[in-house]
């Protein structure tokens, strides 16, 4: 090993130190050498530079072949490592670990698995009976003992020692200094020490330094004769130690150690339950709950003022070109009953149906078709569900059905996936409310556009009027006021039994087809007042009005007729025009596979009723989103301030000790690992503890809460928190947290071990 013009200067606030000044030496490769000097020579400077544990300001080392400071940097780590023992002035023992352990511990850095020869050491420094100590429970001649034999134990090529015998008696010191002289007889072994005698009395060689120059040397080298090519060895660290050092300083630490786990459990709960409202998203919700219980598809209509009303041809045309690629079927309401059947009869299962409610327009790929596609106009397919109810009631499933006096052929059977619903427990309200919602699919007929056409007229209207004895709901245009069950007339010219005390509101012309006259009593309701009287009103004198079944039709208001209930007349002919306008008019179903389910379920009216509390839960949030999000920033600021503030105080307080492993050969990663290993601790335990409660408690607490209120409970039934939204908060939070403590790290580990050893 040789030195080559080394020079360390220390530049401080006042003055400049030249601690070494252009040294240059020569070592051989085995022998005992002491440097004397006074204090302040530069002694230590110059083993630091020895030991690769601080950087040259100008010069180099050289062992064997290899420039020490050339090295890529992950050479000094190994050379530190596996090359050279070291014994510090103050020791440098790491406090996590007990005497024993911390003498072994070069050799697990070495990945041996025989550790005798701790105990031949330990014998020979005659520290047996404190190996089982703690570093900082013994004296400072212990200390020295214990960080000699750490030094001797790893068989290192060098052993660099500054004053081994600083602390000891001379009897003690004089057995360590008869072990080095054994061990020099393979090795180098450089000592630094104050004690002349010593010097004299075991050194081969003195080399005496005084302001950072060679004063004298006792036996001075021409030239470094070792050419050899030595290997450095990268330190292996094993988990369980890692672990070990991570367990020792959460328990040394102990109140820091429980701020920082009551921390990292509290902040996932409140975010996580936090960002579960900020990121509340309907669509999933609804999605979640249908998969829970189930559910298929999604039933859509028009929302008209708060009411579901039907799509008519031109929104069909709207919401098929807004989402293409997605799969909707356009269903219309029928009521074709195929078995009348008393509900006491022993024959009746409510399971299945004995009525076929609705028409689906076939929509290639909605259903898997066991059979063929209905192309012809006298083609129908039915749903399995159909099929099972038929033969449920009939006995047989017809492969021929009239409908409004048209026979159909069937020509196949489409899939629904109802089956899973036969053996669902219909006495879960929401089982049964997903059951019902399904049955909009589940109970069609599927036909092509052009066979639904045929199989309507016109009267199929009137009778469902009569039915339901003719009750409307209707809304004037420009009001959100809606009135329901108005009497409606249909009178022909030839027998008009009312009085009209207008023909017109002036500057609104009637419509020929689409005009209504109202009662007088409706039109006071409505706030039109006395302005109806031919005075030109502020509201358009038109009015929206809805079928049970929540069709659509506005209507001019043609005049007013005397009467003191809520009524309108329409001529014979406008009822029929409308009668056969809403044929047109229908709902959408959406499948829960679809594409675009989610972007759907989010922008359009979904009526399942069970949609609604998810819906509600939805709407109450959204008014609170934006302080939800500043919450859940001020939590973030709050975690990078106290991630900076903690991980600072514990790094300061584990300075030393970095420094210490640094300086045993321990790379950036392996130092830093086991306060990563502690933090993952804590954030899984916080992350285990937040999702279980985010995701199950506070949902279940929610529901007990308001186990009282029926709509409040069945709207909490819904929170749902998705599990994505846990995991990313919670992996926001560890990435805050880890990232603080690596940037403190890293700018601590830019430094010598020396420097951060010595807190420069
Ligand atoms: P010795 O070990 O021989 O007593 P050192 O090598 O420790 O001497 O110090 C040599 C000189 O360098 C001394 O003057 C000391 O004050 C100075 N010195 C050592 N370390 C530092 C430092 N980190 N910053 C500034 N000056 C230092
Ligand atoms: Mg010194």
């Amino acid at each position: 090993m040789r030195i080559n013009n080394l020079s360390k200067i220390y530049r401080g606030k006042y003055d400049t130190v030249k601690a070494l000044n252009d040294m240059t030496l020569n070592f051989d490769e085995k022998g005992l050498v002491f440097i004397v000097g006074v204090s302040g020579s530069g002694k230590s400077t110059l083993m630091n530079m020895l030991s690769g544990i601080d950087k040259p300001s100008n010069g180099d080392v050289i062992v064997g072949g290899k420039s020490l400071y050339d090295q890529e940097s992950g050479e000094m780590f190994g050379y530190r490592n596996s090359y050279v023992g070291l014994i510090f002035q103050d020791y440098n023992l790491i406090d996590d670990l007990d005497v024993y352990d911390n003498i072994k511990l070069p050799l697990e850095l070495l990945g041996k698995t025989d550790f005798s020869k701790v105990d031949e050491v330990i014998k020979a420094i005659d520290i047996e009976d404190i190996i089982h100590h703690k570093v900082t429970e013994i004296s400072s001649g212990q200390m020295q003992r214990v960080a000699i034999a750490r030094a001797l134990v790893k068989d290192a090529n060098i052993i660099l020692a500054d004053e081994p015998t600083g602390n000891l008696d001379s009897t003690n010191g004089d057995i360590v200094l008869n072990l080095l002289k054994e061990v020099s007889k393979e090795k180098l072994v450089v000592v630094i020490t104050h004690d002349d005698y010593a010097a004299h009395k075991f050194g081969d060689r003195i080399i005496e330094i005084e302001d950072g120059k060679i004063l004298s040397d006792s036996k001075p080298l021409a030239q470094d004769n070792d050419n050899s090519e030595p290997v450095f060895m990268q330190p292996i660290v094993t988990f369980k130690n890692q672990v070990r050092f991570t367990k020792s300083f959460i328990k040394r630490y102990i109140a820091r150690s429980l701020t920082i786990f009551i921390t990292l459990l509290l902040i996932p709960i409140i975010g996580a339950i936090l960002a579960g409202y900020g990121f509340f998203n309907v669509a999933k919700t609804y999605q979640s709950h249908q998969k829970k219980y189930n559910s298929d598809y999604v039933i859509l209509a028009m929302d008209k003022r708060g009411l579901n009303v039907y799509y008519d041809a031109d929104s069909y045309t709207d919401i098929f070109n807004e989402y293409p690629g997605s799969k909707l079927i356009q269903i219309f309401n029928t009521s074709i009953v195929f078995k009348d059947i008393n509900e006491e009869d022993p024959d009746y299962d409510p399971f299945y149906t004995n009525e076929i409610k609705h028409v689906a327009i076939y929509q290639d790929g909605f259903f898997k078709i066991d059979g063929m596609e209905p192309t012809n106009t006298d083609e129908i397919v039915i749903t399995d569900y159909l099929e099972a109810s038929l033969e449920y009631y009939l006995g047989y499933a017809p492969d021929k059905l009239s409908i409004y006096g048209h026979t159909y052929d069937v020509v196949g059977i489409a899939d629904t996936n109802y089956e899973k619903f036969i053996n669902a427990n219909m006495e879960d309200e929401f089982v049964r409310m997903s059951f019902e919602d399904n049955l909009y699919i589940y109970n069609s007929i599927i036909m092509d556009e052009a066979s639904y056409g045929d199989s309507l007229d016109a009267n199929s209207f009137v009778r469902r009027c009569t039915q339901y004895n003719e009750v409307f709901m209707c809304t004037p245009l420009n009001s959100n006021e809606v009135i329901r069950d108005i009497d409606i007339t249909v009178y022909s010219e030839s027998s008009k039994h009312v009085t009209l005390l207008s023909t017109s509101v002036r500057g609104y012309p009637t419509i020929g087809g689409r005009t209504a006259y109202f009662s007088s009593a409706l039109i006071n309701k409505l706030g039109f007042g006395s302005n109806y009287r031919g005075a030109v009103s502020k509201y358009a004198p038109a009015m929206t009005f809805y079928d049970r079944s929540r069709c659509a039709v506005t209507f001019q208001v043609g005049g007013v007729f005397e009467s003191n209930k809520y009524e309108i007349i329409l001529a014979d002919s406008t009822f029929k025009t409308y009668a056969i306008e809403r044929v047109g008019y229908g709902r959408l179903a959406i499948s829960v596979n679809d594409k675009k389910y989610n972007e759907i379920v989010n922008n359009e009216n979904v009526i399942n009723q069970t949609f609604v509390y998810a819906k509600s839960i939805n709407d109450r949030i959204s008014s609170t989103k934006i302080a939800i999000f500043e919450v859940l920033f001020a939590i973030i600021v709050i975690i990078i301030a106290f991630g900076g503030f903690i991980n600072s105080y514990t790094l300061s307080n584990e300075k030393r000790k970095i420094g210490i492993k640094y300086s045993l050969g321990l790379s950036r990663k392996k130092i830093v690992t086991p306060y990563i290993l502690e933090y993952c601790l804590y954030l899984i335990i916080g992350f285990v503890v937040s999702f279980v409660i985010a995701k199950f408690g506070y949902p279940a607490v929610l529901r007990l809460v308001n186990i009282a209120d029926e709509f409040a409970y069945k709207e909490a039934s819904f929170f749902y928190i998705s599990s994505f939204v846990i995991i990313g908060w919670n992996l926001l939070i560890s990435l805050l947290m880890v990232a603080s403590l690596l940037i403190m790290i890293s700018s601590i580990m830019r430094k010598s071990p020396v420097e951060i050893i010595k807190d420069i």
